[in-house]
């Protein structure tokens, strides 16, 4: 039986994750789920955003699905996310982006760079310290060009190495390991390659970059398929996986059922594939573009359905036919 962590967090999370969820327990009755209650909503109620039991907890489970939190930008408050993401070792972000004539999937570093959390505020200067270590680069381009052997495809190196020293590290090591694993691999600075992958995303694979860049670039990257509100991410580590949308909490349309689940379904998708079933993957992507071709729509897409109407629509396609 696998055991899934149920993290609905704050703002949109609490409406999107129980339709990824629903999903998931449509198309696998075998799975078992536990919520944990992390973010900024439980640090209002209890001054803790996240408790160490909490990360013992989800340490526990086969796999975390994940909405988002609120980081409020106060000096003092960590970001649960992050925390969660060293403290399971989550340290590849995999960030699929498909659309008609493109395919490709963003690697980001997801432990290190500039989210290191190694920072300083005094009253006249602030630093964060941008660490990129030979191990998290070593393992995160490996992951990358696995992947990208499986695509037969290309990998690309985003880095900003014409400025940065850290970048000239990461550079380094990853063009060594993809010549040692002999695969096409190509190289574009993060600024001109955030504006290229928008231009001609067909000629993308895979994209290895440090954490803050793939962060950004997937959120520009959203663009192609038609905003936030449609692109998964899985967190890989060697023994904890974790699956979220790209999106965060949403404060600005939390609670007035518009969000788009289509994210949060795509990362019920990722889990089914994660635990070997990929037809899952597929039967919830065939059901989200059933849905969308019938016109039912978020107001995001210009639609008028709500969360809940498109996600019953989706769930009504599913399930039919298959064996348990
Ligand atoms: P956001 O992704 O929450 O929202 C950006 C914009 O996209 C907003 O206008 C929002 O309404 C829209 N949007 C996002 N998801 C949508 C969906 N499913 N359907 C329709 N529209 C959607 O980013 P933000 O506003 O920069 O951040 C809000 C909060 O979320 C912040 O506290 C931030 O720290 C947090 N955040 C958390 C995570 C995470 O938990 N992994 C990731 C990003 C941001």
């Amino acid at each position: 039986m696998r055991r899934i962590a149920v993290v609905e967090g704050d703002g949109i999370g609490k409406e999107v994750i129980p339709v990824a969820q629903e999903a998931l327990e449509l198309l696998h009755p075998e799975y078992y789920f536990f919520p944990v209650d992390v973010g900024y909503g439980r640090w209002e109620k209890t001054g803790c955003p996240c408790a160490d039991r909490d990360i013992a907890e989800l340490k526990t489970a086969d796999a975390v699905l994940f909405g988002a939190v609120t980081t409020p930008p106060m000096k003092d408050y960590q970001s649960v996310i992050l925390r969660i993401r060293k403290a399971l070792d989550l340290y590849a972000n995999l960030r699929p982006v498909r659309g008609p004539g493109f395919d490709f999937t963003i690697v980001r570093e997801n432990t290190e760079g500039l989210y290191s959390g190694i920072e300083e505020t005094s009253e006249e200067r602030a630093t964060t310290l941008r660490v990129v270590t030979r191990h998290g680069t070593e393992r995160i381009v490996r992951k990358a060009i696995q992947i990208t052997r499986q695509r037969k495809g290309t990998l690309t190196i985003g880095h900003k190495a014409n400025v940065l020293r850290s970048d000239v590290f990461f550079r380094s090591i990853c063009i060594a390991e993809a010549l040692s694993a002999g695969i096409r691999y190509k190289e574009r600075f993060i600024d001109a390659l955030a504006l290229d992958i928008l231009v001609h995303p067909k000629d993308y694979d895979v994209v290895v970059t440090t954490n803050i860049f793939g962060d950004i670039l997937s959120d520009v990257a959203s663009f192609l398929v038609g905003g936030l509100g449609l692109v998964p991410s899985a967190n890989i580590g060697e023994n904890h996986a974790l699956f979220e949308p790209v999106h965060g909490s949403a404060p600005d349309i939390a609670g007035k059922d518009i969000a788009n689940p289509v994210a949060a379904l795509r990362c019920a998708g990722m889990l089914c594939s994660h635990f070997g079933d990929p037809c899952g993957e597929k039967e919830i992507e065939d059901a989200i573009q059933a849905t969308l071709s019938c016109g039912v729509k978020t107001r995001d897409l210009g639609g008028t359905a709500g969360t809940k109407a498109f996600g019953n629509a989706v769930i009504s396609r599913l399930g039919t036919g298959r064996p348990h």
